[in-house]
């Protein structure tokens, strides 16, 4: 066993007395969620994407005493900085629920600031990646020659748990997992908190022959309050790109409207449009939901963007 290996055992098995308190139930705050990263397959920086952002996909929600991380895209190294100038020394209780594990879901993690800070406890969930197992594979984007330190060795308490079951709780936040439409294992998440629910489905496609499992997909997000998902296409760009395992615009907003969601938030901006598009886009899908007489409210995701919960959307 390695030094590395060692030194996370023993934080493992630290006396109860030890564990750090969860930062959020000590300070308590409204709850919300909060946009890091929102683009979809690899970063785009530039002066195309300023407003709504070029990081890959990250999304904190602070509810019910918990901070819980969706994806480790490249937007979560920013939340990184926040937390540590928020939280200084105090030790943090995180939860990060993975999708999966393509690049632009996992890119960030290297660079979270709290993982270098031996105080704070960092829970990974998320399946079996690629047959290898989740932990290989989170360890081995931070492997050389790719990474100079290695997963095992940081100060943090990290944990990586590979799910089992497709239900489970996170403190007092009991979330769902769907198997999402997408190359190799995806899934999408729904957390139910005292202050609604929220779906994170950052990479799927609704294939249009697969009436059933569209269905299933309904049933799973009734009534969901604020809805995350892969709207990567518009109607014609999908025509070129079925069974990529990502989204359609149109499909999109039609099966948030069956399925009688509060609030849609367009996910995972492709790298090829610019802030004009995604805009219009917005717009587009407003004038679906308009046609229908639909209550659902439209919005495109934004990296910076808060929405409190029950959703209401700041700057
Ligand atoms: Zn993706
Ligand atoms: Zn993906």
């Amino acid at each position: 066993m390695n030094t590395a290996a060692s030194t996370n055992a023993k934080s493992r098995t630290a006396a109860p007395e030890a564990r750090p308190v969860p930062v959020v139930s000590r300070a308590p705050a409204p709850a919300r969620l909060k946009f890091w990263g929102v683009r979809g397959s690899i970063p785009t920086p530039g002066p195309t994407t300023v407003q709504y952002g070029g990081n890959t996909a990250c999304v904190e929600v602070r509810a019910d005493g918990q901070i819980i991380i969706l994806d480790a895209g490249t937007g979560l190294r920013l939340l990184g900085c926040q937390l540590v100038a928020e939280f200084d020394t105090h030790p943090l209780d995180l939860t990060l629920l993975l999708t999966h594990t393509h690049w632009d879901h996992i890119q960030g993690l290297p660079f979270f600031l709290p993982v270098y800070q031996p105080q704070n406890q960092l829970r990974i969930l998320g399946y079996e990646g690629a047959r290898h197992g989740l932990e290989v594979v989170l360890a081995g984007q931070m492997e050389s020659p790719f990474f100079p330190i290695g997963l095992r060795e940081v100060p943090a308490n990290v944990r990586i748990e590979e799910l089992k079951e497709m239900s489970f709780n996170v403190g007092p936040v009991r979330v769902q997992a769907c198997l999402a439409h997408h190359p190799g294992a995806c899934v999408g998440y729904r957390l139910f908190t005292s202050n609604g629910s929220i779906a994170f489905f950052p990479d799927n496609e609704l294939p249009r022959q697969r009436a059933t499992a569209n269905q299933k997909m309904v049933q799973f997000l009734r009534g969901t309050d604020v809805l995350i998902m892969d709207t990567q296409f518009d109607a014609e760009e999908y025509q070129q790109h079925i069974g990529w395992g990502h989204g359609c615009l149109d499909d999109v907003v039609a099966l948030a409207l069956q399925a009688e969601v509060k609030q849609l938030f367009l996910f995972h901006h492709d790298p090829d449009h610019d802030d004009a598009k995604v805009s219009q886009m917005q717009a587009y899908a407003r004038q679906l939901v308009a046609a229908r007489k639909g209550k659902l409210q439209v919005e495109a995701a934004r990296e910076g963007a808060t929405v409190e919960l029950p959703a209401r959307v700041r700057a």
